[in-house]
């Protein structure tokens, strides 16, 4: 168990895992000393495996969030990339197919000025 209170000088939030109500306890705020209130609220203090154990969750919050990131990434680089290149693909083939038939009528106006040139 562990008492909280507030500096009498500073209002600091002190919390003190070993002193008892009564003791001389220094203010690390603002290094005032004072004795540890009647009214101070004992709480209960967080045991080092606590501590470890909040720790760790953090750590697999963290490697979540950065597996997450990378699933997205993935999923967006393999749907997007594809679709992209069937894009560019479709349309360098409209505009080849374009271009071949301007081509092709050209041919066949030349053809046909030729052909009336011969027949007059
Ligand atoms: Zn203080």
């Amino acid at each position: 168990m562990a008492l909280k209170f507030n500096c009498n000088n500073c209002n600091e939030e002190i919390i003190t895992n070993y002193a008892k109500v009564g003791d001389a306890i220094i203010c690390k705020k603002c290094r005032q000393g004072m004795n540890v209130p009647e009214n101070a609220i004992t709480i209960k203090e967080k045991s080092d495996k606590e501590i470890l154990i909040q720790k760790r969750h953090n750590t697999i919050r963290v490697l979540v969030r950065f597996g997450n990131f990378i699933g997205w990434f993935l999923i967006i680089t393999i749907v997007f990339i594809p679709v992209g290149l069937l894009l560019l693909f479709m349309g360098h083939m409209v505009l080849a197919n374009l271009e071949t038939e301007h081509n092709t009528r050209e041919t066949a106006t030349l053809l046909r000025e030729l052909i009336e040139k011969k027949n007059t």
